[in-house]
């Protein structure tokens, strides 16, 4: 069975850029009859701002986007990672890194998804009492991985060479956003993942990891990113969704700028008509397989 999800991070209100990835995950999962979860990416402490969950439950209720069983939260999960974590431990591909921000950028190469961390520590031996104060890395294979994305098509990246041994654990001790999410998967049992493509450079890492641990890897669909004036938008732009009585408009300028049918009547039609109909078109072939749009 198709089992999506909506996974925001509770660090403001739902934005458009948020907004496209909550109704083009949701239309995927309900027109292959599957579920639509909602997870709370509430791991990241300092990120999570008060008001927020209680503000997307509401916007996501008012755009009439249901999710189908209770909502789970990152935060109360962390046995389960503690259990996987451990699991890693034993594959023997993991070590402790003690390595500076200004470390790394003195001496390690900046690539697309930050510094491409070369292994300075595989063989390093540190005490028990720094160990605490240490991120925990996977070592990755110098061998691409292979991705074949719904939307934006083939694409390989090889982990040694573009992204090098990456955190699964930061030096705070908290589980890192790729291995948290890989779990969750497993945990929520998820078939499709449709996000936006920002997280398109994050996808083989969560498949080297998906594998390592023996879990299936989802089908993976990557939208493009609403963009305002050639910037993303992000929460910290002014750029609110004010939803009361704009309903109808939001859900059509996310379905235009997700490239869908619009039915010609909708000024005569409910809201749930509205839904209805692009539930039945929904075509994810005709979402742009481009990085990012500008949002009209
Ligand atoms: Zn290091």
């Amino acid at each position: 069975m198709y089992i999506g999800r909506f996974a925001p991070t509770p660090s403001g209100d739902l934005h458009y850029g948020s907004l496209v990835t909550a109704i083009a995950s949701f239309l995927d999962a309900k027109k292959f009859g599957g579920k639509w979860l909602l997870k709370i990416d509430d791991l990241d402490k300092q990120r999570v701002r008060k008001g927020s969950i209680e503000s997307i439950l509401k916007t996501l209720e008012c755009l009439h986007l249901f999710w189908d069983s209770t909502e789970t939260y990152q935060s109360h999960r962390l046995e389960a990672y503690e259990f996987y974590f451990k699991k890693l431990l034993e594959t023997r591909k993991t070590y402790h890194c003690n390595c500076s921000r200004k470390f790394l950028s003195e001496n390690a190469k900046l690539g697309e998804s930050g510094y491409i961390y070369p292994g300075f520590c595989r063989n390093k031996v540190l005490g028990n009492s720094t160990i605490n104060a240490c991120a925990t890395r996977l070592i990755v294979d110098d061998l691409p991985i292979f991705i074949d994305d719904q939307i934006q098509g083939k694409l390989s990246q090889n982990l040694s060479k573009e992204i090098g041994d990456f955190v699964i654990k930061r030096n705070d001790q908290q589980f890192s956003y790729q291995f948290s999410v890989c779990i969750d998967n497993k945990l929520d049992k998820i078939t499709n993942i449709v996000r936006g493509a920002d997280l398109l450079s994050s996808t083989p890492r969560q498949v080297y990891l998906l594998n390592l641990l023996n879990f299936d890897i989802p089908e993976f669909s990557h939208v493009p990113i609403a963009n305002i004036g050639k910037k993303k938008i992000s929460k910290s732009d002014d750029y609110k969704v004010s939803i009361n009585g704009n309903q109808k408009a939001i859900w059509m300028k996310v379905l235009k700028f997700l490239n869908q049918p619009i039915s010609k009547n909708t000024s005569e039609m409910k809201l749930d008509e509205i839904i209805k109909y692009a539930i039945k078109n929904w075509e994810i072939s005709e979402v742009s397989p481009l990085n990012s749009i500008e949002i009209s």
